[in-house]
């Protein structure tokens, strides 16, 4: 771990800003799924049994800059405190101000303040330097928990870190090595499976991976422009048509041996794209005219899980289908199954859909880890440093330099 994480500082008594990502499904104001609050309990229990004094931030939804009674984080606060044990947890209905910084110097050591969604405030998303210096005015040490937002420069993700000394949260820690450990050193053979919609959303993983990973393996709606480049009719499927060139690019590094590639054989197609489609199951080069691809066949699932065995590493991006229609969802679920069941591999999954359909089907804990990050996962795949980790301190650097 390159970045110095929230065990390196001295944190005893001191204010420090968590950010963190509570942007969390809501439903009528009642929140569907805390696994994002849960996922940052280990960095606010760490710093209360410090004696720190916890400032929690985070966005919700998209107010742009202007207060929305319906993004307030009250719903957040009220779940939060039902999940940190310690003590309560005060909400601030401001982020920055006089009001918020004398309720954050009243806290107690090891107390817990949420403040309000800082993208009420129009100088967050434009990481305005003044906006930044009036958050980080509320501490002495930045942490950053937030590995769903590292991607966007942020002040409350970037521009805080010029004004107070930064460092990973326990979560940011996790999700840099797990996704790090699978780009710089995985335990060989490595896979990639790749699927999602469209060659265009995965072209830069692809790339990236193709140089890295001893086999890749592609399902989803984007297999159908592979298909494409072989010379199959494809019917009806959603296909880029710029793409296939690079898909024929691809599958010619696969014939001269640089990279092992594995395409479905069957596939399930249907006439229409609804749930209660009529469906059936073709060979990828028997796709009828007037039909579409919804999901992998199963002897394709069958094949992948074969090919999947005996890997030491296997990192997952882009479901296999339509899952959302659960007609279609047989090949995402075949391949999280086959996750599941790798003894002694580890399983890295990241990409929002992907890790949505991994907990729904309830194989989370089964796999070594499912990333909280959507598209910052996915840009960490593509090879790029992430501007919320960059602004971390480095290991080396702070070494010698406690706040
Ligand atoms: P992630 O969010 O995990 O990175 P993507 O956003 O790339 O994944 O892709 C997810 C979407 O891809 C899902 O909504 C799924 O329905 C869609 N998808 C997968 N296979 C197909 C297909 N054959 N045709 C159309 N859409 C597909
Ligand atoms: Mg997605």
């Amino acid at each position: 771990m390159p970045k110095m994480t929230v065990r390196d500082l001295d944190v005893r008594g001191r204010r420090v800003l968590v950010r963190v990502d509570y942007n969390v499904p809501m439903e009528d104001g009642r929140i569907t799924d805390d696994s994002r609050i849960r996922a940052t309990l280990p960095t606010i229990e760490y710093l209360q049994e410090q004696r720190a004094r916890v400032v929690l931030c985070t966005h919700f939804g998209r107010p742009n800059g202007k207060v929305d009674e319906d993004a307030r984080l009250a719903p957040i606060a009220q779940r939060l405190a039902r999940l940190v044990t310690r003590t309560g947890v005060v909400y601030i209905r401001e982020c920055i101000g006089p009001h918020a910084a004398a309720t954050v110097s009243a806290l107690p050591p090891g107390g817990v303040a949420l403040l309000e969604n800082v993208r009420f405030e129009p100088g967050e998303e434009k990481n305005d330097p003044e906006f930044a210096r009036a958050l980080a005015s509320l501490a002495d040490v930045y942490v950053n928990d937030a590995f769903g937002t590292a991607h966007r420069a942020h002040a409350s993700t970037v521009g805080v870190a010029d004004h107070v000394p930064a460092v990973a949260g326990l979560l940011m820690e996790r999700e840099l090595e797990m996704l790090g450990m699978v780009l710089d050193a995985p335990k060989r053979p490595l896979a990639a499976v790749l699927g999602g919609a469209k060659v265009s959303g995965k072209i830069a993983v692809l790339g990236n991976l193709l140089d890295k990973a001893d086999l890749i393996i592609i399902g989803g709606g984007m297999a159908a422009t592979f298909f494409k480049a072989m010379g199959h009719s494809v019917g009806d499927s959603l296909i880029e048509e710029e793409r296939v060139a690079y898909a024929a690019d691809v599958l010619a590094r696969a014939g001269a041996g640089s990279v092992d590639l594995a395409l479905p054989e069957d596939v399930v197609v249907a006439r229409e794209f609804k749930a209660d489609s009529e469906s059936r199951v073709v060979a990828v080069d028997r796709i009828p005219d007037g039909w579409r691809v919804m999901d992998i066949g199963p002897r394709t699932v069958a094949a992948f899980r074969e090919r999947l065995a005996s890997c030491g590493t296997v990192v997952w991006n882009g479901p296999m289908g339509v899952f959302e229609f659960s007609e279609f969802s047989n090949g995402t679920r075949g391949v999280a199954e086959t996750l599941a069941g790798l003894d002694g591999a580890v399983t890295v999954v990241g990409g929002g859909s992907t890790s949505e359909a991994v907990l729904s089907l309830g194989l989370a804990d089964r796999m070594t880890h499912v990333s909280t990050g959507g598209g910052a996962s996915l840009e960490f795949l593509e090879g790029h440093e992430l501007p919320g980790v960059a602004a971390l301190r480095d290991r080396e650097e702070g070494a010698a330099s406690n706040p």
